[in-house]
Parts: C-alpha cells; sequence; structure tokens
C-alpha cells in the first residue's frame, strides 16, 4: 500500500532550481532512504512532503490527502524529528516528552517512548548534559510521540560515533517492526545499504535512479572482480592469465606480479575453470576473492560524483 505519493515536484528559489523533477511513491511499512550530493534538493524535497515549504509545482498526497486540503489530518499521520535547537535544554528529557505530548489530542505515553529510544536511566537528567546520540534519540521519541505512521529522520545520525549511529539504527528497525514508515536522509552510505529497503539516488533536483539496495547493485554491473594470488609466483599467473583470456566469461584482465585480477560475468564457472586448470598445472592458489560491489559504487555511477563520508 502506498502511504505517500510525490509527482513531479519543484521549487526554485530565485534562479536556483534546488527541486527540478522529483517522483516517487512510499510503500507502508518500509525505511525509504533519500541519498544525494551536496545540495541536490534533499531537504528543500522533504520541506515540502513534511508541510514546511509551499511547492512551485507538483503533487503530494499521504492517500487522498493533500496538504491544500486536508493539512490538519495530515500533521495528525507524520511525525518530523525536531532540530536539536526545537528541544528545550533545561528540562529533562521526560518533561521534554510531557510537553510535545501535550500538544496532541492522543499521544503515546511518555514511558513507552522512553523505552522506545532507550532513555528510561537518563530521563531525569537535563537535555543540555545529554551526548549528541542521547540527544538524537530524544529527537526521534518527539517525532513518535503523537503516534504516527510516518516518520521523517533528516541525517539522523550525522556527527555520531559508530556506537551511537549503531543505536540509532536499532531504534529505526525497531519503527520498522511497530509497523512505521520510515523517510529517512543519510550521509553515510552503510547506514542507507544497511537500514533502507529503498533507496532513492537523487541529483540535481531530480530522481536518478530508486530500487533496493541490492536491486541497485545488481543492475548497475554484471560483472564481478576476481582476484586470485598464486604461491608458485609470476610465471603461474602469467599462464592462469593466458587461460582465463580464452573463457568467454572473462571480459578483462590485470596482472600484477603473483596476483591476477579478472572481471567475469559468471564467477562461479570462471573460478571453477581456473581451479581445474591450476590443479592440472599442479600450481597452489593462495588467495581468493570476489569483490562485493557497493551502495557507494551504485552513487557515483550515476552521480559521476565521490561519496563525501
Ligand atoms: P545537503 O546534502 O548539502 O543538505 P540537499 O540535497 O539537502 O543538500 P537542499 O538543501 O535541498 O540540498 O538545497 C538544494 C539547493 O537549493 C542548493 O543549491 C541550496 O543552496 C538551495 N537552497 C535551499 N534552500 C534555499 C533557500 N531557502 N534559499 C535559497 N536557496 C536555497
Amino acid at each position: 500500500m502506498t502511504v505517500l505519493e510525490v509527482k513531479h515536484l519543484k521549487k526554485s528559489f530565485g534562479s536556483i532550481r534546488a527541486v527540478q523533477d522529483i517522483n516517487f511513491s512510499v510503500n507502508s511499512g518500509e525505511i525509504f532512504t533519500i541519498i544525494g550530493p551536496n545540495g541536490a534538493g534533499k531537504t528543500t524535497t522533504l520541506e515540502m512532503v513534511e508541510g514546511l515549504v509551499t511547492p512551485d509545482a507538483g503533487e503530494i498526497t499521504f492517500g487522498d490527502l493533500s496538504w491544500e486540503k486536508n493539512g490538519n489530518e495530515i500533521k495528525k499521520k507524520i511525525g518530523v524529528q525536531p532540530q536539536s535547537g526545537a528541544m528545550f535544554e533545561l528540562l529533562t528529557p521526560e518533561e521534554n516528552l510531557n510537553l510535545f505530548a501535550s500538544f496532541y489530542d492522543k499521544a503515546r505515553s511518555t514511558h513507552d517512548i522512553l523505552e522506545l529510544v532507550n532513555l528510561v536511566d537518563h530521563r531525569k537528567n537535563h537535555v543540555k548534559k545529554l551526548s549528541g546520540g542521547q540527544r538524537q534519540r530524544l529527537a526521534i521519541g518527539l517525532a513518535m510521540i503523537s503516534d504516527p505512521d510516518v516518520i521523517f529522520l533528516d541525517e539522523p545520525t550525522t556527527g555520531l560515533d559508530p556506537q551511537a549511529r549503531r543505536n540509532i539504527w536499532d531504534i529505526i528497525l525497531q519503527l520498522k517492526e511497530l509497523g512505521k514508515t520510515t523517510i529517512l536522509t543519510t550521509h553515510y552510505m552503510e547506514e542507507a545499504e544497511k537500514l533502507s529497503d529503498r533507496v532513492c539516488i537523487v541529483d540535481q533536483g531530480k530522481v536518478v535512479t530508486l530500487d533496493t539496495p541490492s536491486s541497485l547493485i545488481e543492475k548497475l554491473t554484471k560483472e564481478r572482480e576476481v582476484r586470485l594470488t598464486f604461491l608458485d609466483g609470476d610465471h603461474a599467473s602469467e599462464e592462469a592469465n593466458t587461460f582465463a583470456k580464452t573463457l568467454q566469461s572473462v571480459t578483462k584482465t590485470e596482472r600484477e606480479g603473483s596476483s591476477l585480477k579478472l572481471w567475469t560475468t559468471k564467477p562461479e564457472d570462471t573460478l571453477v575453470d581456473l581451479f581445474g586448470f591450476t590443479k592440472e598445472k599442479n600450481y597452489q592458489v593462495e588467495q581468493v576473492s570476489i569483490r562485493e560491489m557497493s551502495l557507494e559504487d551504485v552513487f557515483i555511477a550515476y552521480t559521476g560524483k565521490e561519496w563525501r563520508d
């Protein structure tokens, strides 16, 4: 079931065309991640979807609700992680949650939220004393207090250390278990790859590709890079290279000393053939590896830009 549909969204600031033509739909219960280079238009897109910025053109619908006609109803369905400046520093997490809860007719219990974001032990400490990770967890809790169906998390782990980042990942995965839909932006490729059901890559105000992380990687290349290192030295790799070049599935080879790198459309078949060859020649293979392609390779292929992390 589609919970959010975005069609032909456009927004300019003077002569800057921040969002040129963005289209996507988000399914109920999925973690949908938007990634893209600096200035690609991610924040502007999210702010339009969250109802904070008015688009120049295009449609945003949550089921049959639209911002023009049903703003108040949409506000009840969505939760937006507040910027840390929106929290009250001199109040405790518990007090912040109680305060945010008072803005809504129906809210989840503060205790539930403290448990969900793992802040029960810190519930009575002032926010100003919390670590970066604890503040971000509280921000997610505040987005959850109205028990929304759809949660927007804009770079929830930026600047956090790896452990604090993983703690946030656990919470995002718990939201999914609760049946919530999460729309996420991140600067961390590993995060996008690990958490997302689907990834939308945006560049220059347009969606350049959108799919599951594994399909994006699969679509990118049908070739895999295989590396072999021989114990018997250069002559073994040289002969293996000559042999590999005769295989139909091998598209390219590179040899350096006792190592051989090759690209193949059928890695398993190629390895079986190569091991047949080395066995026959009595050569010993010291190391074998097949390189995994990553979402980072997809990002670079589509945007032509290096990932900045
Ligand atoms: P980042 O990853 O750096 O946060 P982004 O993908 O979120 O980038 P946006 O913040 O949406 O990109 O910005 C897209 C473009 O629109 C940029 O060129 C930005 O400078 C410009 N822009 C965004 N908001 C405004 C504004 N309020 N006034 C003028 N220009 C803006």
